[in-house]
């Protein structure tokens, strides 16, 4: 919700203060759908609402849930007709613990400048930079499609994980991460954000100073510059040593835990030999307690697989893990929740 044009239209039609407050917890807090539901507001101004102005910046074009209604991805259509994506992931099935947090994963632009040769939002190009707006309706519209289908359960994580990169619209993303910790709109803990980068070392530096309290992740995924840099163009810029750089300059000021995210690519990046590489790096970085990698399952983009990219077997993901664990670094198999709504952002709009 365009909340200046909102203030502008209440100053307009000379309408007291207070009204702004009443508007922003229906939308913010309750999850409201429409302006006609919120009723604390006169009936004429719920009207007049209604005609002028519009709560979320898009329309929603579909809405796919896995069988087990763990995730659900929504297909979202922008004002001037470009598609993005949003999923929703519950950390527990629905029925057993009815109020388990879930986890929003939003995009920051239609598609991707940075190329990456595994990624579905990086095939397919770029179009534009998404506004704060459209950043955060991303949320408003989770909220008000729990709360029309009656699911219990708050928000525990909100992720920029969906498709863009957030460090190339930063910005808008800065400005939308503001309003999410707003205690007036959204009023999320900083530390239930996260911003995920396939590594840009300036970027990295703008968040500690900005957000030092927001969770960073890096999309690291190939432990030597020569297998990074031939899946990830970035890496011809910003090559593992200036990523260790703004690492350990990142955990000088902020003392946080980074996560570093690494997908699985059966015999690609999940040989015992890449697990002896990616300990031998994070080593490199100095600050082992603050590292964690994340082994993350690979979702094929396309059908047959694109270059050839499959998912590492179960075995292979866990001797990968074991490997590391022998090293000592901190590591876990993340869960996968997406498969079967095509969970990597970017697959659907693609499409
Ligand atoms: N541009 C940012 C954030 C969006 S991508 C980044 O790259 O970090 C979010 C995560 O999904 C990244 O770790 C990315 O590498 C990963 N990813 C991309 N395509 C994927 C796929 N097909 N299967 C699994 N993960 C994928
Ligand atoms: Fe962009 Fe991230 Fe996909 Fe790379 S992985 S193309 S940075 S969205």
């Amino acid at each position: 919700m365009d909340i200046g044009k909102l203030e502008q239209f209440l100053k307009d039609n000379n309408q007291p203060k207070f009204r702004m407050g009443q508007i922003k917890k229906a939308v913010f807090q309750d999850g409201a759908s429409s302006f006609s539901d919120i009723t604390t507001l006169s009936n004429d101004l719920r009207e007049m609402l209604e005609k002028e102005m519009k709560i979320l910046s898009f329309d929603v074009e579909k809405v796919l849930v896995a069988k087990n209604k763990q995730s659900m991805k929504a297909l979202l259509r922008l004002e001037d007709g470009n598609l993005i994506e949003t999923v929703l992931l519950s950390q527990r099935p629905s029925s057993a613990e009815a109020s388990a947090g879930k986890s929003a994963c939003i995009s920051c632009q239609v598609g991707c400048q940075m190329g990456c040769r595994f990624c579905a939002t990086g095939k397919m190009g770029f179009k534009r930079n998404l506004i704060a707006e459209e950043i955060t309706d991303q949320i408003l519209f989770w909220k008000q499609y729990l709360k029309k289908n009656d699911i219990p359960g708050s928000f525990s994580n909100i992720v920029y994980m969906g498709m863009g990169e957030p460090f190339n619209n930063w910005e808008e993303v800065s400005a939308s991460i503001r309003n999410l910790i707003d205690p007036d709109l959204f009023g999320f803990g900083s530390r239930s954000i996260s911003v995920s980068t396939a590594g840009i070392a300036e970027g990295i530096e703008r968040m500690a100073q900005e957000f030092p309290q927001v969770n960073l992740a890096i999309s690291l995924h190939f432990a030597t510059d020569e297998k990074r840099g031939e899946f990830m163009p970035i890496n011809k810029k910003d090559n593992l040593e200036s990523l260790r750089m703004a690492l350990r300059k990142y955990f000088e000021s902020t003392k946080r835990k980074v996560f570093l995210e690494y997908v699985m690519l059966e015999g690609t990046n999940d040989s015992p030999n890449d697990a002896f590489n990616l300990a031998k790096y994070i080593k490199s970085i100095g600050k082992l307690q603050l590292l964690h990698v994340n082994l993350i399952r690979y979702n094929t983009t396309s059908d047959p697989p694109a270059g050839g990219l499959i998912p590492s077997s179960r075995i292979r993901t866990e001797r990968f893990r074991s490997e590391l664990e022998r090293y000592g670094i901190p590591v876990t198999i993340r869960k996968s929740l997406g498969e079967e709504i095509q969970g990597a952002c970017g697959q659907l709009a693609g499409e």
